[in-house]
């Protein structure tokens, strides 16, 4: 099996949003996705990714997100150049379990169970306006979330008072009114749902840990992104003061990123973003190091429906899979806009996708939408990290457009040949 053509795919109805979509001699095709910057992220694929993988093997997963990486990890990497190669992992291993006939959980160990317990992150789209009506009736919100089987819900409750203060100050005064909401809820609800919250790296040390103490007597599920992930020590200052766990979360990419955390006790609840962080690959790494060090996997979810049919993959496959993410307001709302099937949720549980791959297609009529842009690469070209010495030319060279992959020397040298499905 060889790749021939990668495409990426968005519409300008939902701006952030990019399909990818790899096609093999065989006539299959592998699906993947990512969100933010979408023009970005296809000029990696287009420019590198892409011509690197025509004539290349989808099964060799490993190693061609290793020579992806290792072509754009000399910059921080932590940007389109990750996103990109989140979306074609993902393609990658849609592509794999089609060709062996297997769901991907099968590829990545099997089920540890068929359907994982669900949380509602508050969002809004066309009729489901629960952002609205969090804030008309946040009592009411919460029971409406209970009468449909979703015993858990995260929330935004400090957004405005950060963005007032550029999150350097809160005051007693504005934590009691930015959390009476809460207290109306807990009163009215008690224990019968599960609340965890969100700060959206808002805040500076010192505020975050005036909330969270002020949050405690709520019995908060977690609190994420209270800070920015970029200090251990700051987290941890944290965690001394929190009774609720500390989430770090979708803004830590790849497993290198959240080795300190999750080794140092930083992360106590580890929240990976599949299609930022590195895909299926790197997800399934990073918990597995969480594994290592007693600490439950809750996937991130905001974004489009590719993403959460990978996230089931990894909820299904992975031991230490604590609740999975997911926006009734999106699958809901627009996700079978774009995708069949769309993924099934109900009683507060997402079920383990069916068929082979994924489980999932792009639906034809995206492509007939007249807000779509589509590229398209077909031509193999080789690259190399900058600066790397050609031992055959003997000349130092950045990007040899010209030289096509079949029989090229330079850059990671192409897999073995081997029969594929
Ligand atoms: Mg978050």
């Amino acid at each position: 099996m060889k790749i021939t053509k990668v495409e990426t795919i968005r519409v300008d109805e939902f701006f952030h949003v990019l399909w990818v979509r790899i096609h093999t001699d065989n006539g299959l095709i592998g699906l993947g996705e990512t969100w933010y910057l979408p023009r970005a992220v296809s000029s990696v694929i287009h420019e590198m990714y892409a011509p690197m993988l025509i004539g290349k093997d989808p099964m060799d997963r490993e190693a061609l997100w290793s020579a992806m990486f290792g072509n754009v990890e000399g910059f921080g990497y932590a940007g389109a150049e990750l996103r990109a190669l989140s979306a074609v992992d993902t393609a990658l291993w849609d592509l794999a379990g089609q060709a062996v006939k297997r769901p991907i959980y099968d590829m990545l160990g099997g089920r540890c169970r068929d359907r994982v317990k669900i949380y509602n992150t508050v969002g809004s789209y066309g009729e489901i306006q629960d952002n609205e009506f969090e804030q008309r009736d946040p009592v009411g919100f919460l029971q409406n979330l209970l009468d449909d089987g979703i015993t858990i819900v995260k929330a935004y409750y400090m957004g405005p008072y950060a963005a007032a203060s550029g999150g350097n100050f809160i005051s007693r005064k504005d934590i009691r009114e930015a959390l009476a909401p809460l207290a109306k809820q807990r009163k009215a609800l008690g224990d019968q749902i599960e609340i965890a919250h969100d700060g959206g790296g808002q805040w500076q040390l010192a505020p975050a840990m005036t909330i969270t103490q002020a949050m405690d007597e709520y019995d908060i599920l977690w609190q994420e992104e209270m800070i920015r992930p970029i200090n251990v020590e700051t987290h941890l200052k944290l965690a001394e003061v929190t009774k609720a766990p500390i989430c770090a979360a979708e803004r830590l990419i790849t497993k290198w990123h959240f080795r300190e955390f999750i080794e140092r006790g930083a992360a106590e609840i580890v929240m990976p973003d599949l299609i930022w962080t590195g895909g299926i690959t790197e997800t399934k790494k990073i918990a597995a190091l969480a594994e290592t060090y007693q600490t439950p996997v809750a996937p991130h979810d905001w974004t489009g429906p590719v993403n959460v049919f990978a996230c089931a993959h990894i909820s299904m496959s992975c031991p230490n899979v604590m609740v999975q993410e997911t926006n009734r307001a999106y699958y809901r709302g627009w996700y079978d806009r774009f995708v069949e099937p769309n993924i099934t949720i109900k009683d507060g549980f997402l079920f383990a996708p069916e068929g082979p791959g994924l489980g999932t297609r792009l639906k034809k009529s995206v492509l007939d939408r007249s807000d779509v842009h589509v590229e398209t690469t077909t031509e193999a070209r080789e690259w190399n990290w900058p600066g790397f010495i050609d031992p055959g030319q003997k000349t130092p060279h950045w990007y040899s457009p010209e030289v096509p992959a079949k029989g090229a020397k330079r850059g990671v040298p192409p897999a073995p040949a081997r029969k594929s499905p």
